[in-house]
């Protein structure tokens, strides 16, 4: 194998200084505590504009099989596999009007999935449907996301505008009492929490953030009423408009060109800029996927999971700019595992990453007309510090006359918002609006949070009870003292940048559990044992991230600069691996997490 060449532009130790230097312009000492969340102050943020009015309902108060907590994908996923192995009452209850989750609440002007559609979506093969653009339209998503529930029958049972506000173990009944905020207090003798990792929006704690009095929302509560238009842009509302942006993640990427098109003037507040690399939408047939052949969503997804998580496969079948990175890890690993030099490999691997990164400062600089605003779009980091995005409108933003961007790095982000504007440095600029594109609160369901309190056998609280050893799981999915509940998400689970298939996989597993239970008669429940046994194989098997992360500029993947990978530990050695474990599991060990019900035996 032939080490990429390092450009010879800088030299790497040149690089790694200006890295660390940009790193530096934008720490923060308070690291996560330098945000809020949107709660009920911004009386807007909380507010569903999506909402399509149903009138009051009476609380329920009777008996279900599976009460699943979110209707995004993961809960209709689980939903439509819990319904597949035939059992029939289950109730998804969700925040939400509709179904949807992310794509039910992010509505933004531009809003894709930049990962490709016919992997990200999940259910081809069982709905028939095939996608009509590489890259899909958030609409496109949401109406499979309802697609998926009305073919698996869960609108009967579900109920929305409603969140759960507690979980409480019957031990009498051996069933779970579910509490709502809107007067419920029903059973199931199931419980599976799928309220995802990325719901909560956060707001900038910039000081006067309160003061504003122009208009202003978050983008996953986009104000159409305000702005005109939908979400392939149009809006009129703006034309006289001066809108300020903050943020210029995958979100802001997106709306941001649309925003130029429509507005009087947009003011981009930037911190960090995001690699903004190609992306190359076009519209699909069937043919172009070979959507004809029995299993084709199923086989092209597989394909891709290998990829993106550095295994090897013969083909890439998606062959856009996740799997072209990806592959280029996929390249330098299997001879340095082979050799098992962990330093030639990371020096390769820092020389691959330069030259990925050279690549995507030079785009830059081929679009953007303006020098300086050039030199302050380039992103200075390693690649994989942030989350990567891809658009080919973006930088032509910045050449029109309507938009100016700010570089709000030298003062750590933005220092003041007034009534009228934001200030940075010695400047305040007017505004009539401000969005905030600032992401949201990762990782945290409403389980781990706190907001929602899980009591189990004996009245201990969920939270309580990992307080002491960090949380206690069998595969991410099962707690001994918490039986038939199940967790999905990333926790002591398995992630990947193409989410919706670790949901899927997860809602198998969610499914076979939930069948295994009702054919014994039993209760879901791993031993004290069966748990020390899970921590240690995530224990022994854990990357050393640690470092890496650290010279990171800071975001959300390291808690904001603190140096260590912020969220829960995953599976050390990848999805493919852990589906595999999970399937040989399934097959051969199940039974050891099925425990008897009282005055009954297995
Ligand atoms: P992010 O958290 O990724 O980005 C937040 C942005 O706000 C960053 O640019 C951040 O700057 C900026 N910011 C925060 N505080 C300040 C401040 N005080 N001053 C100036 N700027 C500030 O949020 P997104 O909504 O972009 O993305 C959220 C998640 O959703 C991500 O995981 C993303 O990958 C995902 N997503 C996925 C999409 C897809 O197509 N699959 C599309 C859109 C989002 P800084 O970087 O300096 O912290």
């Amino acid at each position: 194998m032939t080490t990429p060449q390092v450009p010879a532009l800088h030299g790497l130790a040149e690089l790694r200084q200006r890295y660390r230097l940009e790193r530096e312009r934008r720490v923060r000492p308070e690291g996560v505590g330098q945000y809020r969340d949107a709660d009920a102050e911004f009386g807007y943020y909380a507010a569903d504009p999506y909402k399509v009015e149903t009138g009051e309902r009476d609380p329920l108060h009777d008996t279900v099989d599976v009460a699943v907590i979110g209707g995004g994908f993961g809960g209709i996923l689980a939903g439509a596999h819990v319904r597949r192995q035939g059992v029939e009452r289950v109730r998804i209850v969700e925040k939400g009007g509709d179904f949807g989750g992310t794509w039910y609440w992010n509505r933004y002007p531009g809003v894709h999935c930049d990962i490709e559609s016919h992997v990200y979506l999940p259910m081809l093969d069982e709905t028939g449907y095939v996608p009509e653009w590489k890259y899909a339209p958030g609409d496109e998503i949401r109406r499979h996301a309802v697609r998926i529930a009305r073919k698996s029958g869960l609108y009967a049972d579900a109920l929305f505008s409603t969140a759960v506000t507690a979980l409480t173990w019957d031990e009498a009944g051996e069933t779970w009492i579910v509490a709502t905020d809107r007067g419920d207090t029903f059973r199931a003798t199931y419980v599976i929490n799928a309220t995802g990792t990325l719901t909560d929006p956060k707001l900038p704690g910039i000081p006067g953030i309160e003061d504003f009095k122009g208009h202003t929302f978050h983008t996953s509560r986009w104000d159409y009423s305000y702005t005109g238009g939908t979400p392939e842009g149009g809006m009129t509302g703006l034309a006289d408009k001066r809108v300020g942006i903050v943020g210029t993640g995958a979100t802001g990427v997106q709306v941001i060109p649309m925003l130029a098109e429509d507005a009087a003037h947009l003011y981009v507040f930037q911190r960090t800029p995001s690699t903004v690399d190609v992306r190359a939408n076009r519209r699909t047939t069937a043919q172009d996927v070979g959507a004809d052949r029995e299993g084709w969503a199923r086989r092209r997804r597989a394909n891709y999971l290998r990829i993106v998580s550095g295994e090897h496969a013969d083909e890439d079948l998606v062959a856009d700019r996740w799997t072209a990175s990806a592959g280029l890890l996929e390249k330098l690993l299997p001879s340095f595992r082979r050799q098992g030099d962990r330093r030639a490999f990371e020096a390769a691997y820092e020389a691959a990453d330069a030259a990925k990164m050279d690549e995507l400062r030079a785009r830059v600089e081929q679009t953007v007309t303006d020098p300086e605003t050039a030199q302050k779009l380039k992103p200075w980091y390693r690649y994989a510090c942030k989350r990567p995005t891809f658009s080919d409108l973006y930088y032509s933003a910045f050449n029109r006359d309507n938009v100016t961007l700010v570089d709000t790095a030298d003062t750590h982000g933005i220092e003041r918002i007034t009534e009228h504007g934001v200030t940075v440095g010695a400047t305040t600029y007017g505004l009539d609006c401000l969005i905030f594109a600032t992401g949201f609160n990762v990782g945290t369901s409403g389980i781990h949070s706190g907001k929602l309190p899980v009591h189990g056998r004996g009245g201990v609280r969920l939270l309580d009870r990992w307080a002491q050893r960090g949380p206690r799981t069998l595969h991410g999915f099962t707690s001994n003292g918490f039986p038939n509940l199940i967790q999905m998400g990333s926790l002591q689970n398995a992630s990947s940048v193409n989410f919706t298939h670790i949901l899927d996989e997860q809602a198998l597993h969610a499914a076979a559990l939930v069948a295994a239970a009702e054919a014994e008669g039993a209760l879901i429940e791993p031993s004290p044992e069966t748990e020390d046994a899970w921590t240690a194989v995530l224990a022994e098997g854990a990357p050393d991230h640690e470092r890496f992360h650290a010279e990171c500029t800071p975001g959300y993947y390291n808690r904001e600069g603190r140096g260590r990978p912020n969220g829960p530990t995953a599976y050390p050695h990848g999805a493919v691996a852990f589906h595999e474990l999970l399937e040989r599991w399934r097959d051969e060990s199940m039974g050891d997490v099925l425990q008897a019900r009282t005055g009954r035996r297995l």
